[in-house]
């Protein structure tokens, strides 16, 4: 028998634990432990919540949580109520899913400045996560600002630009959607230090901002290069751009517009006690593609900036990081014998959900090769002993079934289901 903790049961935990089954079929018992008392990480507090049909795939990874030989142990954080150095001696393998989900530093002057938010908090606010649910973002407009040209971007502008009909199906949080029901934001700017051809958005969810009902994209043709150049572009890309060159056209007035604003770069925000503007420098590319500053610059009025530019894996005491990628030191997974990082926790934040099942697969072939069949360590009774001398509420996948029906239950009308975004009433819900 191999006994394998994952850390972290988002989809790279979860895809892990599916390749491990595949792997070693009944010979390999796992426990997916994670800080939170619900299970799914990205998916449940990531994923925008108007994005179900992207949420669906956490039917796949009940399917494995339902196995006998896979375990939830959730409302346990690793590194705080149980060491690494314990579990190594618990399990064969230790693996971290912990993904990424600190921000990247805005590293500017008036970063600290009250308004000025990152994607994770932002993210994490209106998905409910108990991080995060506090937040109460500064949503009194005109102006708010958007830093980055990724997907998370695209993200948070829709979702300040929708309406309350437009969040009917979706699993938005209600202080969320009590706080955006009444904002007087009409601008906003989507911040991109490069160009058109160097997004990082994919043409689905760039296409989402063509058809909101009260909001339009503007952007500025004479930020791109010539047509001709498009063909050079990977088809994606192509397609994405091609977007952006229809934004460039629309000439509707909608009472929202969300603008793009290339080649800009912010170097500082400003306000007397709180974000007023983001001033920002223009710049070109460079002969290497990077931004290079022009030395022009210019202020955005924005109450509210949030900062999308990339994530960050929290490290854990006792564990090799990489300070400056952001993620634990690994060679393709491995960090020390019987340690491994999967996901973002290993290569940064970056790729779609589905990415991680590969990289589940890698992690997978890697103990396959590294694990003795049979090491006599003490896997689950072990952890369940630990716990207990911790004096640890431990949550499991029946728990979890039960705050899941009880979320459901209160859902409003045509709502897929309201969370609860405290551990508090996330650990009483448990009580059907
Ligand atoms: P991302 O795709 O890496 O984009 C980060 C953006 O921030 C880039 O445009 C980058 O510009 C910019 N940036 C970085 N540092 C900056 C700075 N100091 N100042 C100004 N701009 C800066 O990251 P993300 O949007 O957080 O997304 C993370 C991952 O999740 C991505 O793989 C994304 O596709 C995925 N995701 C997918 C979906 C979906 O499929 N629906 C939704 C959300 C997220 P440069 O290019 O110039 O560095």
């Amino acid at each position: 028998m191999r006994h394998v903790a994952i850390i972290g049961s988002g989809p790279a935990g979860y895809y892990t634990a599916e390749a491990c089954q595949k792997t070693f079929g009944d010979a390999v018992r796992i426990d997916i432990i994670d800080r939170l008392p619900v299970p799914f990480g990205l998916i449940r507090s990531g994923v925008a919540p108007d994005h179900q049909s992207i949420k669906h795939v956490s039917r796949r990874y009940e399917a494995v949580a339902l196995t006998d030989n896979v375990r939830f142990v959730g409302n346990v954080t690793i590194g705080d109520q149980i060491s690494i150095e314990e579990l190594l001696g618990l399990y064969d393998a230790v693996v971290l899913a912990t993904g990424a989900p600190a921000d990247r530093p805005l590293d500017i002057p008036g970063a600290e400045l009250p308004g000025v938010v990152g994607s994770a908090a932002f993210v994490g606010w209106y998905n409910g996560h108990p991080d995060h649910a506090a937040l109460a973002p500064v949503l009194d407009g005109p102006g708010a600002v958007v830093i980055g040209n990724g997907n998370v971007a695209l993200d948070v502008a829709r979702i300040l630009a929708k309406t309350e009909a437009e969040f009917a199906a979706s699993d938005i949080v209600a202080h969320a959607l009590d706080a955006l029901r009444g904002h007087a934001i009409n601008r906003v700017t989507i911040l991109g230090r490069r160009g058109p051809h160097q997004i990082a958005m994919t043409p689905k969810e760039l296409g989402e901002l063509g058809h909101l009902e009260r909001a339009i994209p503007r952007v500025d043709a004479a930020d791109f290069p010539p047509i001709e150049d498009d063909t050079a572009l990977d088809p994606g890309q192509r397609k994405s751009v091609a977007l952006l060159r229809g934004f460039a056209e629309a000439a509707k007035a909608k009472p929202i517009e969300i603008l793009f604003d290339f080649f800009a770069r912010p170097v500082a925000i400003e306000g007397e006690s709180r974000a007023e503007r983001v001033i920002v420098e223009r710049t070109r590319l460079t002969a290497d593609g990077a931004a290079e500053g022009t030395g022009e610059t210019y202020a955005v009025p924005a109450g509210l900036v949030v900062s999308c530019i990339g994530y960050r894996t929290s490290p854990i005491p006792g564990v090799p990081f990489d300070t400056r990628a952001g993620r634990f030191a690994n060679d393709e997974g491995r960090i020390a014998p019987g340690l491994y990082a999967v996901g973002w926790a290993r290569r940064g934040p970056t790729g779609t959900i589905g990415t991680n099942r590969p990289d589940g697969f890698l992690i997978a072939e890697h103990l396959a090769k590294d694990l003795p069949d049979d090491s006599g360590k003490a896997g689950r009774p072990g952890l369940d002993a630990l716990l207990a001398t911790h004096g640890v509420d431990v949550v499991t996948f029946r728990d979890w079934q039960l705050i899941d029906k009880a979320e459901i239950d209160r859902a409003r009308d045509g709502a897929p289901r309201e969370k609860f975004t405290s551990i508090e009433t996330l650990l009483g819900a448990r009580g059907g």
